[in-house]
């Protein structure tokens, strides 16, 4: 099943494509400093595929914190976080947030435990231990990523 959304402004388009029911995914509350902030609602599932679309790449600004192996994905024009990527080599990983998807309030079971400050996703992506990122994620307007 596909899901299409975007940032505010339409200049940043995600499509999320996961053959899992949406009431199936429990989206996370990470806990990192940036995710606090923006009280993120974090979408990752290895099974799952993302499609994060700019049609100008000046509309796509990423952000970064901390020990800087992630980037956040922000709308320059609107300002919306779209998601996080994490860049190995070819591949590249993410951590949507949930409530850019037109049908967002389909997706329902937030993690009941929030996780801890060190455990976050940001942070677990850093350590390269955490293999429930998104792992099929391509990212068109930004040249630098694949
Ligand atoms: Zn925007």
């Amino acid at each position: 099943m596909k899901h299409a959304g975007c940032c505010h402004c339409g200049a940043i388009r995600i499509e999320l494509e996961t053959s899992r029911a949406p009431q199936d995914h429990v989206l996370g509350a990470c806990q990192c400093s940036f995710c606090r902030k923006h009280n993120t609602r974090a979408f990752s599932d290895p099974s799952a595929a993302v499609v994060i679309t700019a049609e100008n790449p000046h509309a796509l600004q990423l952000y970064e914190f901390g020990l800087k192996t992630s980037k956040q994905v922000i709308c320059n024009r609107c300002g919306v976080y779209v998601a996080m990527i994490l860049i190995e080599g070819e591949r590249v990983f993410s951590v949507l947030n949930i409530d850019t998807l037109d049908d967002r309030a389909l997706f329902k079971r937030e993690s009941r435990y929030p996780e801890a400050p060190l455990g976050g996703r940001h942070a677990a992506a850093k350590t390269r231990l955490n293999s429930n990122l998104t792992g099929e994620t391509r990212v068109f307007g930004y040249t630098n990523v694949a």
